[in-house]
Order: structure tokens, then C-alpha cells, then sequence
């Protein structure tokens, strides 16, 4: 049987050696210090940028390379090679889930304003949806924008929102009817500016991405922000999911294949009662199981990502593949963890932190509970 695989040509392939040469020569070796300071510079942005990084499917008017999603799936997956799921993940906040809904909805002038400055590196993008008070029930969220002249007027609070101290301009789902719900919210791009605040969160993993609590207090949004039509926020929330959720499981499918060649390097070389690790059978099947993992991820996600390219509306795959893909990264890298004995334990060995890192898979991005409920409605039950 053959394996379904996106119709990757040779100028992906290019694309991937460069992107991976980039990215092991100017993020990897920063992956530990950058860490231990829960931050990335934000020069990061524009030198991603100097590389056409920031933009492959984004169109050449507006600073883009004209590319599409397979591009840009296959700088997912090798960012995993960052060595820092912070990293990736507040590169990948910019990328595929802040800039995508002003891409797709935005006026000219919007595209303008922030797509392509984005694209150049120039203004940082962050998405703030989740609040403390709604998640994974999005259609709950509760700040409120009030009409005045010549716009609105923006309460509430934001959190969890990855780059959410460093982002010049936050893409804000708000409610715009006193009900809000599926026909109540609004995305209205909200710059940096008097009564926008942020507080950084510390966390378990992920530790080099900025993610922060945003209050608005009496925010003025001009008219000229508001994003795709009024009270359909709703539909612009949904309508980047799929992507979301499928560069969830290719940058997890990065992960799992680089933890698996670092591991069984690790087990070559390593000797315990006078052999390598990996010439004791326990070892041996458990690397075997990982590299069956690894691979089935892959196929599953190649996949999502083959029919999503297509122009299916693959709900079905997608929801498998970030649901299959995220606990697989994480009991991956306990396992990978696990063949490194103490040193796995050790804050400078990666295998510490991408067991950390991955932890996030499960919860981000709609949780495993909120996919199984999805497939529950797709599969009729
Ligand atoms: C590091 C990090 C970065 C993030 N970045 C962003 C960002 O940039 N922008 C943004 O908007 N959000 C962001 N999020 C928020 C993330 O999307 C939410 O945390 C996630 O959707 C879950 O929502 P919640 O935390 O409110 O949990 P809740 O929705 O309160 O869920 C709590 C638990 O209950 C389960 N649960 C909920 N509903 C059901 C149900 N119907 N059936 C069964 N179980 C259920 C959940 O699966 C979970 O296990 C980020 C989160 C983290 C941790």
C-alpha cells in the first residue's frame, strides 16, 4: 500500500535545507540560554524575515514569497530543529494563527498596516482569543466592545496569549451584542496602546515563548480595525482551526523524528553491563515501538495535510492527527527521556526540555477532549 504523502517537489525540498541550515545555525545554539531568560530577542522576527521565512504563503504585494501551505508546513516541521518549542511556538504564533485571519479577512489597507509589516518582522502579531473565564468554550468569552463614535470601546481580559508581551498588535476576539455566542463576536486588530496592558506567565515548558495575561481598560479601537464582518467573529475563529491544529502535528512530527535519531545516537553510544544500551532487547523494541510511532504520525498527518492542500475540508483528519500526534510527542519524549537514565533529568541535556515542552500538545490548540468531541459529531455518535 502506498504511503500518502503531500506532493512535496524538489523546491520543497530546497526550502527545507535552507530553512533547517537557518535554523540549527541561528536558533538551535541559543535554544538553553534563551530558556534560562524565558525570552527570545525579538530580532528574531526580522532576521526570519531576511530569509523570506516569515511569509512563505503569503502573496509577493505584500512582502510574501507567493508560496502556499506546503511551504509553510515545511518550515513547521523543521522549526522543531530550534530545539525550543518556545521558539517555535512564538515564531509560529506570528505566522499561523495571528497574521492568517488578516490575510484572509482583512481590507487592503488592514493587509497594509500589519500583514506586511508583519511579513518584514517589523510588528509582532499575537491572537487572543482564550480568557480566563472561556477556552475551550470560545463562543463564552466575554470581553466586551462597546460602540462609540468612529469605533468601539474594548474591557475584559485576554490570557495564556503567546506573545502577549512582546506583540505590537493583537488580533482580539470580542463580544459586540450584549449575548455574544456564534452570532456575537467580532476580531478587531488591537494595537498596543494606552489601557493595553500584559503580565508574563511562567510555565512548565515552552519556556523561551512570551505568554501573558492582556488587560483592556477602556481601549479605543477605531472603526477601521474591526476584522471581517461584524458579529461573524465566530466563523473567522474556525476558519484558521484546521490549519492551527495540522502545524500542531507537523511540529510535532519534527520533533518525535529528531528526539528518535538523537535517542538511538544516545543508545549506540552509551554501555551499561558491557554493551550499548541498544544492544539490550528492552531497549532495542523500545526504540523500534518509537520509530513505529514516528512513522505512523507522520503518515497520519501527511495525510490531513495531502487532502487539506487538496481543498477538502479534511475536519475528520485534521482532528485525528492533532489528536493522535500530541500524546504521541509527549509519551515520545518520556520515553527518549526515560533510555537517557539521569542525564534525561539533567537541565542541560534538550531531552529535559522537549519532554517539558511537549506537554503543551494536549491542552493547546483545542485539547484532546475537545478533538475526541469533534470526531464524536463527525462520526455521527
Ligand atoms: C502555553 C500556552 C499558549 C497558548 N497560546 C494561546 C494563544 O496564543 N492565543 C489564545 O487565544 N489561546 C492560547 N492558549 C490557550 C489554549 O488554547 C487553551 O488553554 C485551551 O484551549 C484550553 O482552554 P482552557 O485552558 O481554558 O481549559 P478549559 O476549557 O477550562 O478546559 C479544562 C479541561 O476540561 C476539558 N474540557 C473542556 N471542555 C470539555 C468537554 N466539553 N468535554 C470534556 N472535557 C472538556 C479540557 O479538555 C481540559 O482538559 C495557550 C495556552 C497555553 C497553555
Amino acid at each position: 500500500m502506498s504511503i500518502p504523502t503531500p506532493p512535496f517537489t524538489d523546491e520543497h525540498e530546497e526550502l527545507r535545507a535552507s530553512a533547517r541550515g537557518f535554523i540549527e545555525r541561528e536558533l538551535a545554539p541559543h535554544a538553553q540560554r534563551w530558556e534560562e531568560e524565558q525570552w527570545f530577542p525579538d530580532e528574531v522576527f526580522p532576521k526570519m524575515a531576511a530569509q523570506g521565512l516569515l511569509g512563505l504563503k503569503y502573496p509577493e504585494e505584500y512582502g510574501g514569497q507567493g508560496g502556499d501551505y506546503l511551504h509553510e508546513a515545511v518550515l513547521a516541521e523543521e522549526l522543531a530543529r530550534a530545539g525550543s518549542g518556545g521558539t517555535a511556538a512564538g515564531i509560529g504564533a506570528h505566522i499561523n494563527i495571528a497574521t492568517p485571519p488578516i490575510w484572509k479577512f482583512g481590507t487592503e489597507e488592514q493587509k497594509q498596516r500589519y500583514l506586511a509589516p508583519a511579513i518584514r518582522g517589523e510588528r509582532i502579531g499575537a491572537l487572543g482569543i482564550t480568557e480566563p473565564g472561556a477556552g475551550s468554550d470560545v463562543a463564552a468569552i466575554s470581553t466586551r466592545a462597546e460602540r462609540v463614535d468612529g469605533g468601539w470601546v474594548l474591557n475584559g481580559e485576554k490570557t495564556y496569549i503567546t506573545n502577549g508581551v512582546r506583540a505590537h498588535f493583537i488580533v482580539t476576539a470580542v463580544k459586540t451584542t450584549r449575548e455574544g455566542g456564534h452570532h456575537g463576536i467580532s476580531f478587531m486588530i488591537v494595537d498596543r496602546r494606552e489601557g493595553v496592558s500584559s503580565s508574563a506567565l511562567h510555565k512548565l515548558g515552552w519556556q523561551a515563548s512570551d505568554t501573558a495575561t492582556i488587560s483592556f481598560q477602556d481601549v479605543f479601537v477605531g472603526e477601521e480595525n474591526l476584522l471581517g464582518p461584524l458579529n461573524e467573529g465566530f466563523k473567522l475563529i474556525m476558519a484558521n482551526f484546521q490549519w492551527e491544529r495540522l502545524v500542531m502535528a507537523l511540529g510535532s512530527v519534527g520533533a518525535m523524528a529528531l528526539a528518535w535519531e538523537r535517542t538511538a545516537e544516545f543508545a549506540r553510544q552509551r554501555s551499561a553491563f558491557g554493551r550499548p544500551l541498544s544492544g539490550h532487547q528492552a531497549i532495542r523494541h523500545e526504540l523500534a515501538d518509537l520509530a513505529t510511532s514516528v512513522y505512523t504520525c507522520r503518515c497520519v498527518t501527511y495525510d490531513a495535510l495531502r487532502r487539506f492542500i487538496a481543498g477538502e475540508e479534511p475536519l475528520k483528519e485534521v482532528t485525528m492527527a492533532k489528536l493522535l500526534t500530541q500524546r504521541a510527542c509527549f509519551e515520545l519524549m518520556d520515553a527518549c527521556l526515560q533510555i537517557h537514565g539521569g542525564a534525561g533529568y539533567m537541565r542541560e541535556y534538550w531531552v529535559e526540555r522537549a519532554a517539558r515542552d511537549a506537554r503543551l500538545g494536549p491542552i493547546g490548540g483545542g485539547s484532546d477532549e475537545i478533538m475526541r468531541e469533534i470526531l464524536g459529531r463527525v462520526l455521527g455518535l
